[in-house]
């Protein structure tokens, strides 16, 4: 596991826990290329389907407004929106927020806005409200407040260095003690886009504790779920074995591990080559793209240039090489022998019409001679 402390203690709880029927989810989207919102339409454990619909055992079923997928539009889509504002919602509510939040007075002082929804009324003319400030007015009666995508969490591409709208994550926006209704700070579920189910399964546990069924969710220092973001991409990548046998693909499309082409999987918190990226497909390393570290905080700066291999890897590539060639040869001797049956090694052929299989020759034979001993004397051992 990465060195990482695990939150414990969250502050006294001042929402009242279910059960309820409904809860209210709030989306807003910053500067957002909408890919959190098409990452999450296609979860399948759970979908968004079973959320709205309310048919996951404990969990109460979901209001979503949401400013692409709901059918609502103007006045009708923004009013519960205001009636959250002003304390007028008869069911709890979470705020969902896909997208970084620019400076809107940078933006402002040219007359212009970042990202908006709804408008109103200033100096006789309607203006667009900004979603930050949505978010601002909206989180201080939220039973939790969730940042999807790396973009809300941590700031993402438009929060690169160079940028000229002073963007963040919601983290940095709101307040070091922020706290929602219910004592939770952020959730963070990172990710370029973020693996549809991360976010799904998240917001359902998280309705599971509002309901008072679940417990809290462990999360992290940084807000993200433990379960889902403390393991590293090397972990769970199926190129990993090629790691250890130290081969190593030289370009695209090579079956081998990638590091050597721009790979930062090793030290990067993501599952979404164990998961896939959706219903169980895909997934970077899977389908041959290398990890470029989309879900952690110091995304894009820290892996940019993209494709180039990460400077730390000499020194373990170069010791997987070494120790590999030696390590993948004493494997595939292994594999040779196994490969054959007993009747095969006592009539000393393969009666085989698909090619021919060679016989070992006496090194290979004794060298397996004490395999086979090493084997069976741990065997026989243990039975003592
Ligand atoms: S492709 Fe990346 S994540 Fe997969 S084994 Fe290689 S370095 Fe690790
Ligand atoms: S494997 Fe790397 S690039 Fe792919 S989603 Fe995970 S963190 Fe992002």
């Amino acid at each position: 596991m990465p060195d990482s402390e695990t939150l414990t203690t969250i502050d006294p709880l001042e929402g009242s826990l279910g059960p309820h029927k409904v809860v209210h989810a709030f989306w807003l989207a910053g500067m957002s290329c909408d890919g959190c919102s098409i990452a999450a339409v296609g979860a399948t454990q759970p979908s968004v389907e079973s959320l709205v619909n309310g048919t996951i055992p404990g969990v109460p079923k979901v209001i979503l407004h949401h400013p692409v997928l709901s059918v609502e539009a103007g006045e009708e889509f923004m009013h519960p929106y205001e009636q959250a504002v002003n304390g007028e919602l008869d069911a709890p509510f979470v705020v969902i927020y896909e997208g970084s939040i620019a400076d809107e007075s940078i933006a402002a002082s040219k007359g212009g806005y970042w990202a908006g929804m709804g408008a109103r009324e200033v100096d006789g003319e309607m203006q667009p409200i900004p979603t930050s400030e949505w978010l601002k007015r909206l989180s201080e009666n939220a039973a939790a407040v969730i940042a999807i995508g790396t973009c809300a969490t941590w700031g993402g591409v438009p929060a690169a260095l160079g940028n000229v709208t002073n963007a963040m994550g919601l983290m940095d926006f709101l307040p070091n003690d922020y706290r929602s209704t219910f004592g939770l700070p952020v959730v963070n579920i990172p990710g370029c886009a973020p693996v549809g189910d991360n976010f799904t399964e998240t917001v359902a546990a998280v309705l599971l504790f509002l309901q008072g069924i679940g417990p809290l969710p462990e999360f992290d220092e940084l807000g993200r779920p433990a379960w889902l973001y403390n393991e590293t991409v090397h972990r769970g990548c199926t190129r990993a074995g090629f790691y250890e046998e130290g081969l190593f693909a030289e370009e695209y499309g090579d079956k081998e591990c990638l590091v050597e082409i721009g790979c930062w999987g090793p030290v990067v918190q993501c599952n979404i080559n164990k998961r896939g990226a959706i219903n169980h497909v895909g997934g970077c390393m899977n389908t041959g793209a290398p990890c470029i570290g989309c879900t952690m905080p110091g995304f894009p700066d820290a892996f940019a240039p993209f494709y180039e291999r990460p400077p730390g890897t000499f020194v373990s590539t170069t010791i997987s090489k070494a120790t590999g060639s030696i390590i993948r040869n004493l494997r595939n001797h292994t594999r040779f022998f196994n490969n054959r049956t007993r009747r095969w090694d006592e009539q000393g052929q393969v009666p085989n019409g698909w090619g021919n299989v060679r016989e070992p020759n006496l090194i290979e034979k004794t060298m397996h001679y004490f395999y086979k001993k090493m084997q069976n004397s741990s065997s026989s051992s243990s039975k003592q």
